[in-house]
């Protein structure tokens, strides 16, 4: 019997068409018998967080249910991050074709070099927290022990701006 796991990825860009790189990298974490996508937030344009002077981002959330474990799931966001055509980053938190982050493996606490799960910042940032409550706001940051509407609520509402996108 192989393990399935849950995993919930934030997906951004902020480069070229943004949408279509999102939509291109949530597919390519896709597979036959492999892994597929359970649920998708909707979709977000957000102001960029850290490094302001830049475009704002497309952002969501996809909940995959996967055979992968979480490095083999790392392995495939930084070949799909590359495919986009993402080089090795500029600027730390700067433009990006593509970005795809692991919030949530099951609920794993993952503390490696190469991979941080839960996602370190995740609670701090409005264009996570927002579009995974579209999917399931009563998910338990398994180290905070606090829902995703609670963490959510705990943002100042002035801060990061996170628009639905029509
Ligand atoms: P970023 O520029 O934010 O996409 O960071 C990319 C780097 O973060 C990669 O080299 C990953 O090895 C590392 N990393 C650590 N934790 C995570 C995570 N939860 N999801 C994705 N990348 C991670």
């Amino acid at each position: 019997m192989v393990d399935i796991h849950i995993a919930y990825i934030s997906v951004g860009s902020n480069m070229g068409d943004r949408l279509q790189n999102c939509l291109k990298g949530i597919a390519s974490l896709t597979e036959p018998d492999k892994s597929r996508v359970l649920a998708q937030s909707r979709i977000y344009m957000t102001e960029p967080v850290d490094y302001e002077a830049q475009d704002w981002f497309i952002n969501m959330i996809v909940k995959l249910e996967t055979a992968h474990d979480p490095f083999q799931l790392l392995d495939q966001i930084e070949t799909a991050q590359r495919v986009a055509g993402r080089m090795r980053d500029a600027i730390r938190y700067g433009p990006r074709i593509l970005d795809l982050d692991i919030i949530f493996f099951d609920d794993r606490i993952i503390d490696s070099e190469r991979l941080v799960v839960p996602h370190p910042r995740m609670h701090q940032r409005r264009f996570v927290l927002k579009p995974i409550c579209d999917i399931d706001p009563t998910i338990i940051h398994p180290l905070l022990k606090k829902d995703m509407q609670s963490l959510l609520d705990r943002l100042e509402e002035d801060e990061q701006r996170v628009i639905e996108y029509q």
